[in-house]
Order: C-alpha cells, then sequence, then structure tokens
C-alpha cells in the first residue's frame, strides 16, 4: 500500500583514498579506527609508554602524543619504538619538532596549520622529508586556532572558513605532489562540525578524522560526540574517530568504541540489554544491570546479555539477547535464547549468569567467533 521501504543498513561509506597510519590503515575500505591522546608529558617516558598500555588494552588502535618542547621532541624515537600502537606526534607552533617527528619513526604527524608560523614556506620541506619516509601528515584544523585570513574573511569559524583552511592547506601539500594526509575540522558546536565534515567529504577524497573539540565533561562529551559522529558515519563520512573528554583517554576509547559498535561498524562485543523497568518490576533493574556488566565485563565475546525486571514480559521482551534474566518473587529465570533454563533465588542471579556466560562463551570460542 505504497508503505516506503526503511533501509536496513548505514549509507555506503564515502570513497576515501587509503594511507597508512603505522600498521593501521585509514580511509579506503578499513575499518573506522578508533584513537586517543595520551596525557602525560610526552618528555616523561615511562609514564606515557604505561598509558599508551593501558589506551592499547581498553581497544585504541593509534594514539597521539604532544610535542610542545624540546624534552618531547627527543623522548619521541623511544615511545614510536615501544608502543604497541602507532604515534602519531602533534605539532603547533614549531615545524623542526615536525621533523624531528618523521626522523623519530612516528607513524604520521599531525599539524595544525593555523598555529605554525610561516606554515606556508615549510610545506616543500615537510612535503619532501615526509614523502621520503612514508609518513603521512594529518592536517588539523580547529575552530579556535583558524588562519587570520579566513577569520578575517569569514567573521566567525564556519563550516565554509574551517574546509576552505584545511582544502588551502592540501593544496600547498598538492604542489609539491604529497597526498598522504588525512583531515580533520573540528569544532566545539556539533551542527558546525557536522556540516563543516560533510563539505569537505564532498570536495575532496582524503580520509577524514572525526572530532568535537573541547566536548566538554564526560556526560556532555560524548553525547555531543556520538550525535556528531553518528550523524556523519551514519552518512557514510569518517574514516578515524577520536572522542575528546576532559576525562581519563580510557574514557575517550570506550566511548569511540560504543560509538561504532551502535552503529553497526564494528562488531559489537558484550552488550548489556536492560529494560528501563516500569510498574511490574520486581527487582532493582538499575542495580542488577550495573552487577551483571560487571561481572561479564572483559568477556572477549559478542554476548548480548539481557537483564529484565519481570517474568510476565521480560523473556519474550528479550528474545533476541543470548542470554538473559528476569526477575520476580525473590527469584531470578535464567534465559538463554528466550527459553528459560533454570530459576535461582534473587542472590545467585550473578553468579549464574557469569557462568552460563562462559558456557555460551566456550562454545563460541570452539565455533571460531570473536569480538
Ligand atoms: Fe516492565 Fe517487565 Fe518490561 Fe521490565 S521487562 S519494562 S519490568 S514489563
Amino acid at each position: 500500500l505504497g508503505i516506503p521501504s526503511v533501509p536496513a543498513k548505514l549509507a555506503d561509506r564515502r570513497v576515501s583514498r587509503k594511507i597508512q597510519v603505522g600498521s593501521v590503515a585509514v580511509g579506503g575500505d578499513a575499518p573506522v579506527s578508533v584513537q586517543s591522546m595520551t596525557t602525560t608529558r610526552t618528555s616523561d617516558i615511562g609514564a606515557t609508554l604505561q598509558q599508551i598500555a593501558e589506551l592499547t588494552a581498553s581497544g585504541c588502535q593509534i594514539v597521539r602524543v604532544a610535542v610542545p618542547t624540546q624534552d618531547d621532541a627527543d623522548a619521541l624515537p623511544v615511545i614510536a619504538r615501544k608502543s604497541g600502537i602507532p604515534v602519531i606526534a602533534d605539532i603547533h607552533f614549531q615545524p623542526k619538532y615536525v621533523f624531528a617527528a618523521i626522523d623519530a619513526g612516528c607513524a604520521a604527524v599531525r599539524v595544525n596549520p593555523g598555529n605554525i608560523k610561516k606554515f606556508d614556506d615549510k610545506v616543500a620541506e615537510i612535503a619532501r622529508v615526509a614523502g621520503e619516509a612514508g609518513t603521512p601528515i594529518r592536517i588539523g584544523v580547529n575552530a579556535g586556532s583558524l588562519d587570520p585570513r579566513l577569520l578575517a574573511k569569514y567573521g566567525r569559524a564556519t563550516p565554509e572558513a574551517l574546509v576552505e583552511s584545511a582544502l588551502w592547506e592540501c593544496s600547498l601539500f598538492e604542489e609539491h605532489g604529497f597526498r598522504d594526509i588525512k583531515i580533520s575540522v573540528k569544532h566545539n558546536d556539533p551542527v558546525i562540525m557536522v556540516n563543516a565534515y560533510r563539505q569537505l567529504a564532498a570536495r575532496c577524497d582524503y580520509p577524514l578524522h572525526l572530532g568535537v573539540t573541547e566536548a566538554g565533561p564526560a556526560f556532555q562529551g560524548t553525547i555531543k560526540s556520538a550525535v556528531a559522529f553518528g550523524a556523519l558515519l551514519s552518512e557514510g563520512i569518517g574514516d578515524t574517530i577520536r572522542v575528546s573528554l576532559s576525562a581519563p583517554p580510557v574514557e575517550e576509547v570506550k566511548v569511540g568504541t560504543q560509538i561504532l559498535e551502535s552503529l553497526g561498524l564494528r562488531q559489537r562485543g558484550l552488550e548489556i540489554v536492560s529494560c528501563p523497568s516500569c510498574g511490574r518490576a520486581q527487582v532493582d533493574v538499575y542495580k542488577l544491570a550495573e552487577e551483571v556488566t560487571e561481572g561479564l565485563t572483559g568477556m572477549d565475546v559478542p554476548l548480548r546479555v539481557a537483564v529484565m525486571g519481570c517474568v510476565v514480559n521480560g523473556p519474550g521482551e528479550a528474545r533476541e539477547a543470548d542470554l538473559g534474566v528476569a526477575s520476580g518473587n525473590g527469584k531470578g529465570q535464567i534465559f538463554v535464547k528466550g527459553e528459560v533454563v533454570r530459576t535461582v533465588p534473587e542472590s545467585k542471579i550473578v553468579e549464574t549468569l557469569i557462568d552460563e556466560a562462559m558456557k555460551i562463551a566456550e562454545q563460541m570460542e570452539k565455533d571460531g567467533v570473536h569480538s
């Protein structure tokens, strides 16, 4: 009867050129990667490597380190060599650190042309040295450090200004035959940021690094990033993402990973589906969901676990889950694929779920399923 059909998948990925950031491909058909940035002084090699190890364990695929001083530049060779994931050197102000980072074997260098005086004069040399070393460059334009000429032209950091700045810098590299580039055009306003990336996506084929800059504390930053990245990624725009939070960088990686999993751009790991609770609930669903999440965290299998507040609707509502619990009368009905397999006292729910999850995980291991 003319009911419009709704596509079951997101838009096709934008066609972008593929670049190689160390061992991680970015752009083309490479999966969208998650990156973060260390908060340590880069010159403190031990602390920086420790934080990189924590980030790597949390699923971070590329890490960026700030290089504001010569001491930081001096630390790069050891950090680049010992990091388990590709290291990008983040350079503002000083072109000489760009050369130091390339020499140090960093997987890529991020430059913010708006912050580097006489950057245009240095492009030829950077293009030559980076080209010879096979080191890609991220041109990272930020609303807060836009080229004064563009600020004067547009009055403020509009999407058009951000895009013009990025493409202008790209053109300087292109003049020297250098195209090993990815771009970011960050803004703290998701609406401006989304529009900037849309325009940029339409005007070049460089891979795009998505970011909402100064996104804020964890709650606000998570929402801003999820909304902005969600809008762009669902249109096929974005090749690597960095969630910026005023929180430990491991949190950024968790949020970034969840965004990709939510959009089906990465196979889901452990997923807790808990009911919102309602007047029928016979258990504290929020507390139980937290306990179950804590108990199952770290399981490396794509497991969907349902925590439901009542036995009336619980198993039926959670039929799609691999495993779940529905509570009522001080007991928990444990179900697998919607079928009740055991009934246990409320105090045993968490351990029984962990037990059942282990069994399913073992079976998945045997079947070769990994997250
Ligand atoms: Fe309400 Fe039960 Fe549904 Fe939870 S599972 S929302 S308690 S009806």
